[in-house]
């Protein structure tokens, strides 16, 4: 067995005798159910941790991730977690969060074709077009980069309000509002975006659903 793999079996163990030492009945209390405030969706990045970066506990944190975070209407694990956390679990924000360095978005800025995930992140290269003249106006390939990242984020808040799930639930009242982040792994500090939606009004009026 190789060093890693016992090593995060002895961690496991450890992990357990250190929350039983601090309170005996803290599986008991977890395995009664959940009612996290927060559904965050974020990067399949290893570096990127959601529990962990913004310092909350089991059972606070609802989570989808995928590579480079992406809201994709036809993705039905997306839309299967979305709408347990809204309509099961009733969760109040909903986060996404991206990274600067995305690998996911910066295959996407390229032309080398890697797999299966050159149609995933196909998504993304729709992303550049529409707002090619903006990105090939700033010459830094790096500050670039970082520009796709923070649009993919935008785009993926807007997307979220976009489905129907999400706008049901401001339709009857519900309280949720969406977020865009971006993670900087180089610093650890999260940016607020400011892209912030909590009704449906500032979209675009062919998404507005009457629902
Ligand atoms: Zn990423």
């Amino acid at each position: 067995m190789s060093n890693f793999y016992k090593k995060i079996l002895d961690n496991n163990k450890q992990w357990v005798e250190s929350q039983l030492a601090l309170d005996p009945d803290y599986f008991n209390d977890l395995s009664k159910g959940q009612n996290p405030p927060l559904l965050w969706i974020g990067c399949s990045d290893s570096r990127v941790p959601a529990n962990e970066i913004i310092g909350a506990k089991p059972g606070e944190v609802f989570v989808h991730r995928n590579i480079a975070n992406l809201v994709i209407h036809t993705d039905m694990n997306m839309l299967s977690v979305l709408d347990y956390a809204v309509n099961a679990l009733k969760v109040k924000h909903i986060i996404v969060c991206g990274h600067y360095g995305c690998g996911g978005v910066k295959a996407a800025m390229g032309n080398e074709s890697i797999g299966i995930i050159d149609n995933w992140i196909r998504h993304i290269k729709d992303l550049f077009r529409i707002h090619q003249e903006e990105l090939l106006s700033i010459d830094d390939e790096e500050k670039r980069f970082n520009k796709l990242v923070e649009l993919n984020v935008v785009e993926q808040v807007y997307d979220l309000a976009k489905t129907s799930i999400v706008q049901n639930a401001w339709k009857i009242g519900q309280e949720l509002s969406l977020h865009g982040w971006v993670y900087g792994l180089n610093s650890g500090y999260v940016t607020d975006l400011d892209v912030n939606f909590s009704c449906n009004k500032d979209l675009d009026e062919v998404f507005k659903l009457n629902i």
